[in-house]
């Protein structure tokens, strides 16, 4: 294996040889057949069917026609003809030299007409019926001027009767020679465009097993592929090379509203930007969805593997315009790379990847290496999937609750109740560790339920205990929204619980909403009809289009932590925080902002106008008892803790 691996495993090869070299040969090939016909000419002046005269014109003119033709080819002057080769040139030109031979012969001018069919097969291969008429029109025509001339000039020397004889008999057979000359050029054509077909056909089949239709990138087979013979060489020569794993950020969102031409259009793009950023030697594969894998040969260490990754989140988070809207579209890396991270094409890619869910559940748009402790702490798909089964009936759910509050009164108004489990040997684990999996499990409807149970019956203990009012807001999943009994089920346990219907609150996300817009609005108003409040969680982060959502019977609109995290420096997310309060006020909704965590973020939502916010500046999520202790001493004025 070569150091660099091509980026595409085959090429084919351009069909366009030196044509013109090609074409000299097959003058040349005529010059050969001139030559044996003077050779002719000169036995036929021994046995005196020629005079030495008539021998020396005709062998002037053969050179002197030679002469020009080769002056055509080697001038590249031929060029200029529609027909490079000049075939029909060399084939009339021949013709007429075959009929200047047959004027100076003495008699038996059949012989010479017999070099007529040779002209004609010279054409096989190359002329169309049109061409092969013309040249038999010629020959006859040429000859009938043969006899004319012969009959004013050498009256003596002609058989009028024998040659227009001849004559006849020629304008019998060169038909039939032309008409199967011209059956064989067709076949041969049609040979040729087959044989370009199936070639064609082949290098697209090629493609299609080893590359991706979508983005023209290689596909996984294409990089496993290329992967093992880089480990085979690294392994003999002790290289080093890095592979980034990367994820598009909320590209499935994209997707369930722009539509999925638009998330097309995003993912080609995605490509583009990530070939033109890494160089040449480098493999750019797409695995499948929005993931991409990049193999970097001279990224061995690690730093030069994060210089990579770095350029390649700044590339990728550049604005690019989806069916006019602008959207910035972030991604997630994981890097891992040979030897240090596996010696093998699965371990390697799944230490990536492994690294690459990491830089997910830690925010997004960042890159994060593979360690062991990665692989400790992670857990395998399975074990969630189980472990959740028997978390529910074990009873090793929380639900934890993170205080919202009022910008202006400094009063907390509710709070977001969420999940955690209790794992009996990973200890305390966030719902970025499983919410997935259960989700992608259908889990997640089971696991809603209890989360809904649980959060309506603290509202009823709460109300029970005399505690200020304050509603809970609860997370919704799309599946839990999309399954048809959920309403009814909500209805049954704001029955059994008993819990107040003002206090709760839930939240949606836009894309969950967009997924089927006409479906949801129904379902929002009947939520609404029960007397709970409404709202759209990480907003910003969907790309809904805003004149759909002032129709739905939303409360509240949370703008999502990742605009607040790096306020107030960076104006983009400054511009997006101010258009969505204005938004947001003129359509009558409140705007909680997500993820506040220092003063001058909280300044700064406050002079917007922002009505709440949420965040480690007051208090991360804090157990039932927490809070109820918290409220019992402050009332809901609970101090800021950052
Ligand atoms: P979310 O609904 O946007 O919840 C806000 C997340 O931001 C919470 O993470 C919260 O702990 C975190 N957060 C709050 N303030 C700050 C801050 O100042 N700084 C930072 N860095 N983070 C802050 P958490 O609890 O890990 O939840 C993550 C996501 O998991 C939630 O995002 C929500 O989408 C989902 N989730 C949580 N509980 C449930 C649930 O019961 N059901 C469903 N379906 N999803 C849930
Ligand atoms: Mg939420
Ligand atoms: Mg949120």
């Amino acid at each position: 294996m070569a150091s660099a691996p091509p980026q595409f495993p085959f090429t084919l090869l351009s069909p366009i040889a030196d044509r013109q070299a090609l074409r000299t040969r097959r003058f040349f090939l005529g010059v050969l057949a001139y030559a044996v016909g003077v050779v002719l000419l000169g036995l036929a002046t021994m046995v005196d069917l020629l005079t030495p005269q008539g021998f020396a014109l005709s062998v002037a003119l053969v050179a002197a026609w030679n002469g020009a033709l080769f002056w055509l080819f080697a001038s590249g002057a031929n060029a200029q003809f529609r027909d490079k080769s000049l075939t029909h040139v060399q084939t009339l030109g021949g013709i007429a030299v075959i009929m200047f031979v047959a004027y100076q012969f003495q008699r038996d001018r059949s012989l010479v007409l017999v070099w007529c069919l040779v002209v004609l097969l010279f054409g096989i291969f190359r002329f169309r019926t049109r061409e092969f008429v013309t040249s038999t029109l010629f020959m006859l025509a040429g000859y009938a001027l043969v006899i004319n001339l012969l009959m004013t000039f050498r009256p003596q020397s002609v058989d009028v009767y024998l040659e227009w004889y001849q004559w006849a008999w020629l304008a019998l057979i060169l038909p039939a020679v032309a008409l199967v000359g011209a059956r064989i050029s067709a076949l041969r054509d049609r040979l040729v465009r087959a044989n370009d077909e199936l070639t064609n056909a082949l290098g697209t089949i090629q493609r299609m097993a080893t590359h991706d239709s979508l983005t023209g990138l290689p596909n996984r087979a294409s990089l496993t592929d290329t992967m093992q013979h880089l480990i085979a060489d690294a392994d003999r020569s002790g290289r080093r090379f890095g592979l980034l794993f990367i994820d598009l950020d909320h590209f499935k969102a994209i997707n369930d509203t722009l539509g999925h031409p638009t998330g097309d259009q995003l993912l080609r793009e995605a490509a583009r930007r990530l070939r033109t950023s890494v160089r040449e030697s480098d493999l750019v594969a797409r695995l499948g969805g929005d993931e991409f894998v990049i193999m970097a040969n001279d990224a061995g260490d690690r730093d030069s593997l994060g210089l990579l990754a770095d350029k390649l989140l700044a590339s990728l988070s550049q604005p690019v315009v989806l069916e006019g809207h602008e959207v910035k579209v972030t991604a997630s890396i994981g890097m891992a790379s040979f030897p240090d991270d596996g010696h093998d094409v699965p371990t390697l890619l799944s230490n990536a990847d492994m690294a690459m869910y990491k830089a997910k559940s830690t925010g997004r748009d960042r890159r994060i290496a593979y360690s062991s402790d990665l692989g400790e702490h992670a857990l395998e798909r399975f074990e969630v999937e189980k472990g959740l089964r028997r978390a529910l009936q074990d009873n090793e759910l929380r639900l934890f609750y993170q205080p919202k509050i009022d910008f202006q009164s400094g009063r907390m108004l509710g709070v977001e109740a969420l999940i955690r489990w209790q794992h009996p040997d990973h200890g305390l684990l966030l719902p970025d560790r499983f919410i997935r999996v259960a989700e992608e499990s259908n889990f997640i409807i089971p696991l809603g339920q209890w989360v809904l149970q649980t959060a309506c019956r603290q509202i009823r203990a709460w109300q029970d205990a005399r505690l200020p009012r304050f509603s809970v807001a609860v997370n919704l999943s799309s599946k839990q929204i999309s399954d048809d009994g959920f309403l009814s089920h909500l209805q049954s346990i704001l029955r059994t619980t008993g819990a107040d219907a003002g206090l709760l609150e839930l939240e949606i996300t836009e894309s969950m909403v967009m997924e089927d817009p006409a479906k949801s609005a129904r379902l929002l108003a009947n939520l609404r009809g029960l007397g709970v409040k409404l709202s759209i969680d990480d907003f910003g982060t969907g790309y809904s289009s805003l004149s759909y959502l002032k129709q739905l019977p939303v409360d509240t609109l949370k703008v999502d932590r990742g605009f607040v995290k790096d306020l107030p420096h960076n104006r983009d997310d400054l511009a997006i925080t101010r258009a969505v309060i204005a938004m947001a006020h003129s359509l009558s909704m409140r705007v909680v902002a997500e993820g506040v965590e220092d003063q001058k973020q909280f300044d700064l939502l406050k002079l917007e106008g922002c009505d709440e916010f949420q965040g480690y500046l007051c208090r991360p999520a804090v157990s039932s008892t927490d809070l109820e202790s918290l409220v019992r001493r402050h009332g809901l004025s609970i101090p800021l803790s950052g």
